[in-house]
């Protein structure tokens, strides 16, 4: 957790400003009670790659700046940036964040962070997504970015939530899909959807469980009709961080690695907390 700390003599509202730039919030959209997306406008001349995140300053009445890290969910080339938010309870940043509206204003701190991107692996035919809750966001955001589809032969998305009505952005990934299927020469894309705690279906793509039970007892891959291997398979990871160290485990022992500066590898990853 941080926030900003006020530097001597000078105001806060000039320190945020210094490194941040105060954008406008264009539309608040709730998917559940807890679960929204919200578009602010793009600061000029920000950029930012597929993947990676910004670091957004609400103010609380009291003048204090409470800032935190959310994935670019919009696609690069738009005018405005979009993020997809959970709110977490008792989450100093999310008790403001519940209060968003149109025409408010948004912190967007001028540099973009962020090391999972496409862009980290070298070789590699399938590239897996695979996301817990709001983890999905930086996915939405590579899936919109034509040179992932004309990098990888396969992209394959796995959203896992808790129950279906968190399935958030149907609509988007069932166009994005479409369009794959109608693209010659372009990827395939595969959407499996996961829930852990509800059993409704709605679909063949539609799996019950854990993101890293579903990868070791085989369900996964048959589902999307290839396996996970050291030469085909990239993969990028998101969200809960114990998914992230499990599944990592599972890969290691399937001989595949991190992707590190000087040694390409396999896979990447970003925690949520
Ligand atoms: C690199 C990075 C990118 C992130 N991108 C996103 C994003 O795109 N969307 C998003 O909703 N959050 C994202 N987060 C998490 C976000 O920064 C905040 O931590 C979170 O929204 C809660 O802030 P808070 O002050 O309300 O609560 P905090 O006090 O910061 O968190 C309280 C607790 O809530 C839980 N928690 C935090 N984040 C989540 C989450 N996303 N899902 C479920 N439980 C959570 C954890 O148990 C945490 O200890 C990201 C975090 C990092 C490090």
């Amino acid at each position: 957790m941080s926030t900003f700390t006020a530097l001597p003599h000078m105001p806060t509202a000039d320190k945020n400003m210094e490194k941040n730039t105060s954008e406008i919030v264009t539309s608040v959209h709730y998917w559940t009670d807890k679960l929204l997306s919200f578009r602010c406008t793009r600061p000029p001349g920000y950029v930012f790659t597929p993947g990676q995140f910004a670091r957004l300053g609400l103010v609380a009445e009291s003048g204090e700046t409470f800032s935190r890290a959310y994935s670019v969910t919009s696609a690069v080339e738009e005018d405005a940036l979009e993020f997809y938010l959970v709110l977490v309870p008792n989450g100093q940043f999310s008790e403001l964040l519940a209060k968003l509206q149109p025409g408010d204003s948004v912190l967007v701190d001028k540099t973009s962070y962020g090391f999972m991107t496409a862009d980290r692996f070298v070789d590699g035919e399938d590239l897996w997504m695979l996301a817990t809750g709001t983890g999905l966001g930086p996915f939405i955001s590579i899936l919109q970015d034509p040179s992932v589809w004309k990098k990888f032969r396969n992209l394959v998305l796995v959203h896992c939530v808790r129950t279906s009505e968190e399935l958030a952005y149907q609509p988007l990934l069932s166009s994005l899909s479409q369009r794959s299927q109608l693209t010659n020469g372009g990827a395939r894309l595969t959407l499996v959807q996961a829930t852990t705690r509800d059993t409704v279906s709605n679909g063949a793509q539609h799996l019950h469980g854990r993101i890293t039970t579903l990868l070791e007892n085989g369900t996964l891959e048959s589902a999307v009709g290839h396996p996970i291997t050291v030469d085909a398979s990239r993969l990028m990871m998101c969200g809960n961080p114990e998914m992230i160290t499990a599944t990592r485990e599972i890969l290691a022992q399937r001989g595949m690695r991190p992707c590190r500066r000087a040694a390409p590898g396999q896979f990447v990853t970003e925690d949520y907390w």
